[in-house]
């Protein structure tokens, strides 16, 4: 059993904390939410009335939280509380500049710190079968894989400090990609007369196949029960994918890289969002097409 403190219990963090509490971990919990907060609780974990108090004597520290700044923020708080030999684990999606940064300041502490933002969304996170990708020292990964592993389906190395946050963001800028390119293949297939059903019979085992037609179909009543077919309600907020499009963005400005492609799917979720959609799935961007 590892004392861990576990900051950040919304959508996400809610079903990872409790995962840690049922595989008999003592959690101690803190979210700014009082109803979040309860939510954990009844899941078997211990409230903290702050982040200092969850942390105080944490072997571990998990954090999911909306974005980099929240996790700084959190950070400055409890690292002056955290035993030496604590390990930070944030899952959260944040900038990678961010990332360095926290860590950075973790070991300016003599403490070990890794990124390990996740793949999957709040079904996975309750279900325990994220993918988590990790970016942090041999150390760092050797000790948070355990953890990670009692909340996922796969753990894998992406690198140093900083490369899990990466590795998301390149992830993500393919997905926003494909779904919109799904989205419209969709639309284009229905102004040419072809039945729904009978296009994604055929695209699904031929090349224009993806994760987001095959496990994430925008269309209701095809393919797997996905938030199509629940008005879009739930799933992956369009406010997120947005939030991980811009991040991609800022990170291909810093490199010097060229992602047209990414930078359409920002632009279209942009106005989406802008259009007041952004607390809908994003796969509902079928609606504009
Ligand atoms: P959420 O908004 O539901 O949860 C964030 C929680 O953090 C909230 O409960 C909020 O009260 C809490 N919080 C904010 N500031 C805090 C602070 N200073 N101290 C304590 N608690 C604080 O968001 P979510 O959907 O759980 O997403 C969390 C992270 O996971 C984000 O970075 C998101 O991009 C990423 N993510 C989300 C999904 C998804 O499907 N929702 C999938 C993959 C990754």
């Amino acid at each position: 059993m590892t004392r861990i403190a576990f900051i950040g219990l919304g959508n996400m963090g809610g079903g990872m904390a409790a995962n840690l509490a049922k595989a008999g971990h003592d959690v101690r919990a803190f979210d700014l939410s009082a109803d979040a907060l309860a939510r954990a609780e009844e899941a078997g974990c211990l409230p903290a009335a702050t982040a200092v108090e969850a942390a105080d004597g944490a072997e571990v520290v998990v954090t999911m939280l909306p974005a980099g700044a929240h996790v700084e923020a959190v950070y400055a708080e409890i690292l002056p509380v955290l035993p030496p030999a604590a390990l930070l684990i944030d899952c959260s999606t944040i900038d990678v500049a961010t990332a360095r940064r926290v860590a950075e300041q973790a070991a300016a502490k003599g403490m070990v710190a890794v990124d390990a933002p996740v793949s999957g969304g709040i079904a996975a996170a309750a279900a325990g079968s994220l993918t988590f990708m990790v970016g942090g020292g041999d150390d760092g990964f050797s000790r948070a894989e355990p953890i990670l592993a009692q909340m996922g389906k796969a753990v894998i190395r992406a690198g140093a400090a900083g490369a899990g946050q990466a590795a998301k963001m390149c992830n993500n800028m393919i997905l926003g990609a494909t779904m919109v390119a799904t989205c419209e293949a969709f639309a284009l297939a229905g102004k040419l007369g072809l039945d729904a059903q009978a296009f994604y019979d055929i695209a699904s085992v031929s090349s224009g196949q993806s994760w987001s037609m095959t496990s994430y179909c925008p269309v209701p009543g095809v393919g797997p029960e996905t938030p199509a077919d629940r008005d879009y309600q739930g799933g992956f907020a369009t406010a997120l994918m947005l939030k991980d499009l811009r991040l991609a963005a800022e990170a291909a400005e810093q490199a010097g890289a060229n992602t047209p492609m990414g930078t359409r799917a920002r632009e279209l979720y942009e106005a989406f969002a802008a259009d007041g959609h952004g607390a809908l799935d994003f796969s509902a961007i079928i609606k504009t097409l």
